[in-house]
């Protein structure tokens, strides 16, 4: 078992389904945090991480926030992965737990912000600029999938028996209500899919 408490970001697809249930298997206490971020695809992510995590008999952990950030970009505004990381800094901050890992689902086919480089400068961000993190790091980011392919991550999901939860999980940018709660078939996430053969 690790020390503390993880903070998975959980948004109900794929990666972050594989991370969610991979820390419950190696922490003390896992808080799964799902942001509403004005995402098109709200609906459907809350439905996904619903079922997932009553599957999962973890659905009384999730923490939910609030964000609301759409521009006018509705798949994603830009620096999304760092303003979210910060975001749940941050409210760890406020919440006052002791040693606590905010976790990340990437891996290497992911882009923009989603590096190792991010992972450190953000940790470096933190150690400096949040007051109880400069004595001993308490709060720290990992993307313990950094180094995988999408495929690599659904074969380590596989290995560890997580399989029974993919078709519990929602990546589809767009609205699924619209094309009666199917996934579009046509978005970057949904081709992503397609490839690995979800
Ligand atoms: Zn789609």
């Amino acid at each position: 078992m690790k020390r503390g408490i993880a903070y998975p970001l959980f948004s109900g697809g794929l990666d972050s389904t594989i991370l969610t249930l991979d820390a419950i298997n190696q922490y003390e206490e896992v808080k799964p945090i799902f942001f509403n971020r004005g995402q098109t695809a709200l609906y459907n992510e809350r439905k996904a991480v619903k079922n997932i995590s009553e599957k999962g008999s973890f659905n009384d952990k999730i923490i939910n926030l609030n964000v609301g950030l759409t521009w006018n970009r509705p798949d994603g505004f830009p620096c999304r992965n760092m303003i979210l990381m910060l975001i749940a800094a941050s409210y760890i901050e406020s919440n006052y737990d002791n040693y606590s890992t905010v976790l990340l689902g990437f891996n290497s086919d992911d882009t923009e912000d989603t590096s190792k480089e991010i992972i450190d400068i953000l940790n470096k961000g933190i150690s400096e600029g949040v007051r109880n993190n400069k004595e001993d790091a308490r709060i720290r980011f990992e993307a313990p999938y950094i180094d995988l392919t999408k495929m690599n991550l659904l074969d380590y999901g596989i290995s560890k028996g997580f399989n029974d939860y993919f078709e519990l999980t929602w990546s589809c940018w767009k609205d699924g209500r619209n094309f009666g709660d199917k996934p579009c078939g046509k978005c970057y996430a949904c081709e992503s899919r397609e490839k690995i053969g979800i």
